[in-house]
């Protein structure tokens, strides 16, 4: 199976082995990525996966049971990574809110700005975000992002469905996975 991310990989070598714990990703971007074909996954394996993905200080605004709620009622279409800064050191604003760099953890951050497209009650939304991932030893954490405002698209029942899979809208169910062959 095509991962949902989009990466042109198959889901066993690609994400898959980051959703169920074989292996840690070794950057930011891989930490992404994985979170969202967790996200089209949406397993309890991998929704715990998107949790415990959180760094720790946002894990309580990001309790499991919303996770998987959100990934039950959103239809994930498509994921464009657009741009990755890579391993910046931390700035003092930044550090003064992490524990580890008082414990003198070493610690770096990189950012990645991407697209997601999704389908949820009748709408197409697309989120824009630029996250940032904490490197912490060598695990990365997803600290929180800052979100784009675009608005959201309604979906009328003649309208060719934006999953591509070339049916109209009412007609389209399941919806095409992220990644996977009309
Ligand atoms: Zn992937
Ligand atoms: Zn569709």
């Amino acid at each position: 199976m095509n991962c949902y991310c989009q990466s042109g990989r198959n889901f066993n070598d690609c994400c898959q082995p980051f959703i169920q714990g074989q292996q840690l990703p070794g950057t930011a971007e891989q930490l992404m990525r994985s979170r969202f074909s967790a996200y089209c996954d949406g397993s309890d394996v991998a929704t715990q996966y998107v949790a415990n993905s959180y760094h720790p200080l946002s894990q309580a605004d990001n309790p499991v049971a919303e996770i998987t709620a959100f990934a039950k009622a959103a239809h994930f279409i498509g994921l464009q990574v657009i741009d990755v800064s890579d391993e910046l050191s931390l700035p003092e604003s930044l550090q003064q809110r992490l524990p580890e760099f008082a414990a003198g953890s070493p610690l770096s951050f990189s950012t990645v700005h991407f697209k997601v497209q999704f389908i949820m009650q009748d709408k197409l939304h697309l989120l824009e975000e630029n996250s940032l991932f904490i490197r912490t030893d060598l695990q990365w954490s997803y600290l929180d992002g800052t979100l784009w405002d675009h608005p959201t698209q309604k979906l009328s029942r003649n309208d060719s469905c934006p999953c591509h899979s070339g049916k109209k809208y009412k007609n389209c169910r399941p919806h095409r996975a992220a990644g996977q062959p009309v």
